[in-house]
């Protein structure tokens, strides 16, 4: 499969990305100062694809001049419906660019050409429409305080905002930052990950086009520890966004303090998928797998837990392992393929050393457990049964398609598993039983829960979680509080 991948790759011609990749400040391509650069791979591949331009603190600083110039000028000038209509229009930029961008996100993030068409994309496209609805509509409120005075409260733009985003869906999760940025009036410098900076480089020239002002939206490539760190430590930027790791949230916390940025936080997750006996176990076990194998298992909320009552264990396992070994991986440039690589060689290696963790641990290795082909960076769907919530693959992290089930007796423990672990991202309950069914989703810690589906997001409805998964929501009115602060407006009138 993989060498397939390969010399299609080397038969027909390569895709149209520019080699070199520069940054993008104050609405130009720019290298970094320091004439740095790095490489972007096609994890598919392992095909060095362009070179990313390196930004560091001194390109940070360029980025966040030019955004703090264009917070201060033209972007908050100008009527909030008329920044609702460029936001539409750079919708319709990205619509007509849409093949590109989704081959580019294919080739530097090795997500099937198909799932980004059918999720990433769409959600990219609502997302911007949602909110540049939202521009015109960010209301304040009259509030008789007094009878001597007429009081009142508006909502004023925060100011530049700082977005770092993971490469696990980078299209979609910085639209979640821009766009509600945007439409507030903020102006934004987008760090995207390492290994997938091209489509946001690709975006912000997008908005250009669309006649977004130079310096709105800058892009500034680099690596977390000195772009992104960069960021944390602006005194200038008056609000992070960020979206990755609990180990790097802590750290941009710390940094945060600072200049005491507002930061919102969406960190990991273990997400428990509970299955009881009076589910619908075909349904579940679809849903369990695509749960865990979209994306390769790269997505915060993966079900990665599965709960699933002893009465229905052993069919389900059966069902669950079928669906595996069904699971179509592949060339992410097929439109057949469901499942691509893992994003790099260190994400591959990170998920094999958790398998081998499983096994020592003493968990039932029942579908996949290797890498999958020798180019490319695949691991086959894997599946263990027998797995306890306190050994490690139940309680960390893998961000691999690597899934745990745990057998359950009664609805206590289900509850007390489900909630035993740092993170409360999400869950998923599936039962006939509707009783239950509210029960669960009363005691779930889980700024999510799924009943009888797993794993849609919209956004419209608040996403975020608590504890080790961070804190603060994304979409929703919520993201129109992040990047606003209220005012009071006190005026005298005597009485
Ligand atoms: P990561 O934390 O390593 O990197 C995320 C971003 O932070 C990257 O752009 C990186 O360059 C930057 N960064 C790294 N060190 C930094 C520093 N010191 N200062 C500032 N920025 C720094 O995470 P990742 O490996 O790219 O992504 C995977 C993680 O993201 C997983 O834990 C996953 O669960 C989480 N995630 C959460 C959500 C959610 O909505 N809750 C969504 C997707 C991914």
């Amino acid at each position: 499969m993989q060498s397939t991948t390969y010399i299609r790759r080397e038969l027909e011609p390569a895709p149209a990305v520019p080699f070199t990749q520069d940054l993008l400040i104050d609405g130009q391509r720019v290298p970094a100062l320091s004439g740095r650069y790095f490489e972007t791979r096609n994890p598919a591949t392992e095909q060095v694809i362009a070179r990313v331009a390196e930004a560091d603190a001194a390109d940070v600083d360029r980025a966040v001049r030019s955004a703090r110039a264009a917070f201060e000028g033209e972007w908050n000038q100008m009527r909030a419906a008329d920044r609702g209509a460029l936001l539409l229009k750079f919708a319709e930029a990205i619509r007509g660019a849409q093949d590109e961008l989704i081959e580019l996100e294919s080739l530097d993030s090795g997500k099937p050409v198909s799932a980004i068409r059918r999720q990433d994309l769409p959600a990219v496209l609502d997302t911007l429409a949602y909110y540049a609805g939202f521009a015109d509509k960010i209301n304040g409120q009259v509030i008789p305080a007094r009878n001597d005075a007429l009081t009142y409260s508006v909502r004023e733009p925060l100011g530049v905002v700082g977005a770092i985003v993971p490469w696990n869906f980078p299209l979609m999760i910085g639209m979640w930052k821009i766009a509600p940025a945007l439409a507030c009036g903020c102006t934004v410098v987008l760090k995207p990950a390492e290994l997938t900076s091209l489509t946001a480089l690709r975006l912000g020239e997008l908005a250009i086009e669309a006649g977004i002002p130079a310096g709105v939206l800058n892009v500034v490539p680099g690596l977390g520890k000195t772009a992104g760190q960069a960021i944390v430590d602006h005194p200038d930027i008056d609000k992070v966004t960020f979206t990755g790791s609990p180990a790097v949230g802590r750290q941009i916390l710390r940094g945060a303090a600072g200049n005491l940025k507002r930061v919102t936080l969406e960190l990991g997750g273990k997400s428990a998928n509970i299955v009881f006996p009076d589910a619908d176990i075909d349904a579940a076990a679809k849903a369990a797998a695509s749960g865990i194998f979209f994306n390769s298992g790269q997505v915060c909320s993966a079900g990665s837990r599965i709960l699933v009552h002893e009465d229905v264990y052993d069919e389900f396992v059966a069902r669950l392992v079928a669906r595996a070994r069904a699971v179509r991986v592949g060339d992410p440039s097929e439109t057949a393929t469901a499942m691509g690589p893992l994003v790099s060689e260190a994400q591959m290696q990170r998920v094999l050393d958790y398998i081998a963790i499983g096994r020592n641990e003493g968990a039932r290795l029942v579908a996949g457990g290797a890498r999958s082909g020798n180019v490319g960076y695949f691991v086959s769907p894997t599946v263990f049964a027998g797995v306890s919530n306190d050994m490690r693959i139940a309680q960390e992290e893998i961000f691999g398609p690597v899934a745990a089930v745990i057998a359950f007796q009664t609805e206590d423990e289900a509850l007390r598993i489900a909630n035993g672990t740092a993170y409360s991202l999400a869950a998923g309950v599936w039962s006939s039983d509707i009783s239950r069914v509210h029960r669960f989703a009363r005691r779930l810690k889980a700024g999510t829960v799924w009943v009888n589906t797993y794993g849609p997001t919209d956004v419209r409805l608040p996403w975020g979680g608590a504890r080790d998964s961070g804190f603060g929501r994304e979409h929703g009115d919520a993201a129109i509080e992040n990047f606003t602060e209220s005012k009071v407006v006190w005026i005298n009138t005597g009485r």
